[in-house]
Parts: structure tokens; C-alpha cells; sequence
């Protein structure tokens, strides 16, 4: 059974300090978890964590993730700009974008970031841009086809579609391109690639090392590239069911170890520093959308109306994904009840559950929403002019911080031109 990281009495206390709807965030669990990410990696020379920005761009949260040594994975310009603003400097700022407008690369360049190209194509682009192709760069690599991890009887562990992606590089564009890199003065390079998203398996990190670590050794070979970094991204995921179990990032972190001692040490590649740009994984289970219900309704189904919407959570909305529910102070009562949990929007994909089975709900409870930390309110946005939630900390010291005011009504209103 998933548990809220905050009791009801002290939640109750935080929304008199905090009106309702507002995401919640647990500092103890980021910071231990990103202690834990840290830590199975920890064999490795080198290793960061760039957690990606666009998960979860609140700057409080980035210098938090600072201070517990991680790097960003930036892919826009305004990210870039946020990441800039806290402090990540240099080597501290991954530039994974795709269909890159000319001025994100000159920023990206300008702030020293490492630059991940996504296309072929970029490598003349970002030199025309810049004038010259850093000393040290990465390309993105998609393999194509479909990656599958793990069959059973009920089917693929893991299953994704890189074929259909938009992202990276063909393998023969990659040699290509790292021997165009090499012309034009690179000096380090960096092989990056995102196969499937959100997976529950211990195995996708080291699969996806294997192959990462395959292809340094053959574009090594053929190209003479001094392959200095390889980036696993992200996917790496969390169980958003409470049927499923978590992922153990120890164990994934022995599993790349393994591939590593297999594949690139005796290729004389020990020197490899990994990243990885987790997003999901570093953020998603310490955030709660905490809401309160409005309205009943009873008349097709049963309804239950609470003060959030798919501006605050976007992802029931658009993938049908699941996001556990607690009814706050009524984690023992029978889950005998039915119910379509909705927000506001006049949209019927609006309901952050459907025939959901939980305790019997009254006006003014409390719900929490689990697993809203990553890709929650920054999936937000303002359709019928539901304005973005507030977003709170819950501190190591037990006291509640706001780290993002609500929007308000001017905010929307700032953009328009009136007469
Ligand atoms: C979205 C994204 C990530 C993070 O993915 P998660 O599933 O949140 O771990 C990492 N790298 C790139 C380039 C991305 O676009």
C-alpha cells in the first residue's frame, strides 16, 4: 500500500498555510534517494547525475539536487536560463535537445555546457552557429526497431518503440558523425541513448549500457574517437501501481557495473565516466498533488469534484496513467466505494481516476495524489484558464516552505494585449 509522506494532521496544518490545490514535495526522500542513485554509482570515475530539468523546473529543487551533486539535462533555452540562474555552471549542465533552435546551441555553448547532438545535421549547424565544434560533444544514438526486455507469459518486461522515435542517430550516421566531429577538432567524445521510458525492471540500465558500451568500443575502432563519457538518460522508472515494486537502483548500479567490466575494460576503455539524466526516478515518488473535494455528484457514476484539474496533472488526461489516490484519514476504512475522481476542466478526459475503488469520500476531504513530482506541474497549463498550482516543500525540519507561488489571474493576463 502506498503511503502519503505527510499525516493528516500536519497536511491539514499546511493547508491553512497553503490554500488547496498544491503540489508537495519531500525533501527528506529527494535528497536520500538522489544519496542512493549517487552511491550505486559510486564505483564509477566521473559519474553525475543530470537530473532533467524539464521534470520538474522549479529552482529551489535544482539547487537542492545541487547540493547533493547532481548536474542538469537541459533541453530548451529556458531551462538553460533556470539552470544558469542556479548556479549550475560548465560541466554541471547537459544540453540533450532535439530540433534545436540556433540560439538554445549559442547559450548552450556560451554557459560550457555539454553539448548531446540529436541529428546528423546538427553538426554543421551548431558549427555555422558558433563558429567551431567544442572539444568535447556527444551524439545521441537510436538503434531503430523495437527494444524489449524480459518475455514472459504476460509478456515484455520492458517494450519500447526507438524505431518510431524521433530522437538520435542511425548507427551508421554515428560513425559518420564522429569521424566529421573529429575533423572539425573535437577532442572527447560522448555516446547518449533513451530506449524505453518509465521502466520497471532492474535490467533496463545495464541492457542499455551493453549496447552503449558495444557501440563505444566498435566507434572507438573504426574512428580512433576518444570516447570519454557515456550517457544511460533517463527511463528509469517508478511504480506508479501498488501492486508493482520499486526498482532497486543499488542493484541496476551492480548490473552496469557488470556490463562495464565486461564490455569496456578490456577494451581498455576503464576510463569511461557514465552519466545518467534521470527525471522520473530522482522526483516523481517524493511529490503529492494535494487536493480537497468540492462536490458529489450522483448520475451515471458517482463523481467526486476536488479543487484540482489536468493544469495541475496533466498525465491521467493524456496517457490514461495511473496516479494512486489517498483519502486522507481514511487509509483504514473499507475501499468499498466506486468513483470517477474529476477536476474542473470542460473536457471529459479531466479525471484523475476512473472506477476507482476507495473509502467513502465527503465533501472537504483531503486527497493526496501520489507520485507527482516529476513531470506533475510542469506538464501544467492554463486551458480554460485554470491557472498552475502552487508548490510547497516539506523540509528536513519539518516545516513547509512555498517554493512556487499560484498563478494568478494577472499572470494570465499578462501576455494578452487588451486594446
Ligand atoms: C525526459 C528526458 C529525460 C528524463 O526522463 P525520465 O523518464 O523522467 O527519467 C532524460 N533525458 C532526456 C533527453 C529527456 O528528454
Amino acid at each position: 500500500m502506498k503511503k502519503p509522506f505527510v499525516n493528516k494532521i500536519r497536511l491539514e496544518e499546511i493547508c491553512r498555510q497553503f490554500p488547496t490545490p498544491f503540489h508537495l514535495y519531500d525533501e527528506k526522500g529527494i535528497r536520500e534517494n538522489a544519496r542512493r542513485v549517487n552511491a550505486a554509482f559510486a564505483w564509477n570515475p566521473g559519474f553525475r547525475e543530470f537530473f532533467a530539468v524539464k521534470a520538474t523546473p522549479n529552482p529551489q529543487l535544482l539547487k537542492l539536487l545541487r547540493e547533493e551533486g547532481c548536474g542538469v539535462d537541459c533541453s530548451s533555452l529556458t531551462e538553460l536560463m533556470m539552470s544558469d540562474r542556479c548556479g549550475f555552471a560548465g560541466g554541471e549542465i547537459m544540453f540533450s535537445s532535439n530540433d534545436t533552435p540556433a540560439e538554445e546551441f549559442a547559450l548552450a555553448a556560451k554557459l560550457g555546457a555539454t553539448i548531446n547532438l540529436d541529428d546528423i545535421s546538427h553538426i554543421d549547424f551548431l558549427k555555422n552557429t558558433i563558429g567551431y565544434i567544442p572539444r568535447k560533444i556527444s551524439c545521441r544514438y537510436n538503434p531503430g526497431g523495437t527494444f524489449t526486455l524480459g518475455e514472459s507469459k504476460e509478456g515484455f518486461q520492458v517494450m519500447d518503440n526507438p524505431g518510431q522515435a524521433k530522437y538520435g542517430l542511425t548507427r551508421p550516421q554515428m560513425t559518420q558523425a564522429f569521424r566529421r566531429l573529429k575533423e572539425l577538432g573535437a577532442e572527447e567524445f560522448g555516446i547518449h541513448a533513451f530506449l524505453a521510458s518509465n521502466t520497471i525492471s532492474n535490467e533496463y540500465y545495464p541492457a542499455l549500457a551493453a549496447i552503449l558500451f558495444r557501440t563505444a568500443v566498435e566507434l572507438k575502432n573504426e574512428t580512433g574517437a576518444h570516447i570519454t563519457f557515456i550517457n544511460l538518460s533517463g527511463g528509469v522508472g517508478i511504480p506508479y501501481r501498488p501492486e508493482q515494486s520499486a526498482n532497486d537502483i543499488a542493484v541496476i548500479g551492480e548490473g552496469v557495473r557488470k556490463a562495464y567490466e565486461e564490455i569496456l575494460v578490456p577494451a581498455g576503455m576503464g576510463d569511461v565516466s557514465l552519466c545518467t539524466e534521470l527525471g522520473r526516478f530522482m522526483l516523481a515518488p517524493y511529490g503529492h498533488l494535494v487536493t480537497r473535494v468540492l462536490h458529489q455528484k450522483h448520475t451515471h457514476k458517482e463523481y467526486i469534484g476536488v479543487d484540482a484539474c489536468a493544469a495541475n496533472l496533466m498525465r491521467p488526461a493524456i496517457y490514461g496513467a495511473y496516479h494512486h489516490i489517498t483519502v486522507m484519514g481514511k487509509e483504514d476504512a473499507p475501499w468499498d466505494h466506486m468513483y470517477d475522481v474529476t477536476g474542473s476542466l470542460c473536457e471529459n478526459s479531466d479525471k484523475f481516476a476512473v472506477d476507482r475503488m476507495l473509502p467513502e469520500i465527503e465533501i472537504g476531504d483531503l486527497l493526496v495524489i501520489h507520485d507527482t513530482g516529476a513531470h506533475g506541474h510542469s506538464m501544467g497549463y492554463q486551458y480554460n484558464g485554470r491557472l498552475r498550482s502552487a508548490e510547497v516543500l516539506l523540509q528536513e525540519d519539518g516545516t513547509a516552505r512555498l517554493i512556487r507561488r499560484a498563478e494568478t489571474p494577472e499572470d494570465y493576463f499578462a501576455t494578452c494585449i487588451w486594446d
